[in-house]
């Protein structure tokens, strides 16, 4: 078993910054795993500190059945990307990717053996005697990941390793990063801040905010429901439509539409200020009157594709995103009406999801 176990985590920095904030996370055997979160939310600390490469302040880090909290960095058996990918410019891709075993005083065979072995599994059998500065971007990024799996870590630290990639290639080396990951099977840890990266690769994502995990969940769990407003608004390339609301005999009053409530009425809801979350993707678009639907204007109609994402305002001002397919797109001017999907919609309050365990 070599996951990752993160107890009562804490680091502070010098000058007051808790970065990371009495954090505990369980990262199953062989998962990918995201940390996703926005800019000065701890992800790097978090990843550094598993590292070794930060020293926590308080709480424990376990790899597999060892505490490795106080262990430098060489001896946690991590494998790790930096987002520059740090290859060094003077030595060719050879002696890059068989850098971690000089370290571990490999001989020069075992070296170059395990290279060649480690640099056909990503394509790079060709590059071996050129220098980074003679690579492209994705390239790089492979002679990174090569040197981290050529020492066969039990866990893989990945830091924003797509982020100097050009859109295209990004999309590319997603594919790439996951197919590989699941063949090696290795427990990894992947830092980003792109939502859509995290929900596109990773097995299971914790979503951070200052220093905490504000829900953890797989992608189709942090995506469908948010366990906050935080998440809500966080997670989606189209963001969640979010609409003040109150319940009123047992419906939900929200931008002039009284909606069926996505969970039981109890009452004690009623004159309290809630907030009721629907995606855009959950949302059909009628242009005739539907019960039970927001009301409104179209104001923008954005192309997407093959769909637009279509914007309403209601009598009251609120704008409602609907993702409309692209044989009934509304034109601005239009009048029209948002249905939301059975099942789809949400309430939160508090800023926390409502449900009805
Ligand atoms: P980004 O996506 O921008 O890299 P992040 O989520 O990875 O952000 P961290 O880099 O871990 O966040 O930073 C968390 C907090 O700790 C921030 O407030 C940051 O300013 C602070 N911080 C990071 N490194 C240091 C340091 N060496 N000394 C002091 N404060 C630091």
């Amino acid at each position: 078993m070599t996951g990752v176990e993160l107890s009562a985590l804490t680091k502070d920095y010098p000058g007051g910054v808790r970065a990371v904030d009495g954090l505990d996370l369980a990262v199953p055997d062989g998962a990918f795993f995201a940390l996703l979160g926005p800019s000065g939310c701890g992800k790097t600390t978090l990843l550094r500190t598993v590292a070794g490469l930060e020293t926590a302040t308080s709480g424990t880090v376990r790899i597999g059945d060892r505490d490795v909290t106080r262990l430098p960095p060489g001896r946690r058996d991590v494998g790790m990307v930096f987002q520059d990918y740090a290859l060094f410019p003077h030595m060719t891709v050879a002696d890059n990717i068989a850098y971690p075993l000089r370290i571990k005083k490999a001989g020069k065979a075992e070296r170059h053996a395990a290279a060649a072995r480690v640099a056909a599994s990503l394509g790079l059998a060709d590059l071996l005697g050129r220098r980074p500065a003679e690579l492209s971007g994705g390239q790089q990024q492979r002679v990174a990941l090569a040197r981290a799996m050529a020492a066969r870590p039990k866990v893989f630290l990945l830091d924003e390793p797509l982020s100097n990639l050009d859109a295209r290639l990004r999309l590319e080396a997603r594919t790439f990063l996951k197919k590989l990951q699941h063949e090696l099977g290795v427990t990894t840890l992947f830092v980003t801040h792109d939502q859509a990266e995290a929900l596109a690769m990773a097995d299971l994502i914790a979503v951070m905010e200052a220093g905490r995990i504000r829900q953890l969940g797989t992608p189709a769990e942090v995506f469908r429901r948010p366990a906050n407003l935080f998440v809500a608004s966080f997670i989606g390339s189209t963001p969640m439509n979010l609409v003040d609301a109150r319940v009123v005999d047992g419906l939900v009053e929200a931008a002039g539409a009284r909606l069926p409530s996505p969970v039981r009425v109890v009452g004690d809801e009623a004159g309290e200020s809630l907030v009721y979350g629907v995606r855009p993707e959950y949302l059909d678009f009628s242009p005739v009157p539907v019960d039970g639907a927001f009301h409104g204007r179209v104001v923008v109609v954005e192309n997407l594709g093959t769909s637009s994402l279509t914007t309403l305002e209601t009598g009251g001002g609120v704008l409602v995103h609907v993702v409309v397919p692209e044989d009934a797109e509304p034109r601005p001017g239009d009048e029209g009406w948002a249905v939301p999907r059975p099942g789809r919609s949400l309430l939160y309050r508090g800023g926390e999801l409502m449900t009805d365990d």
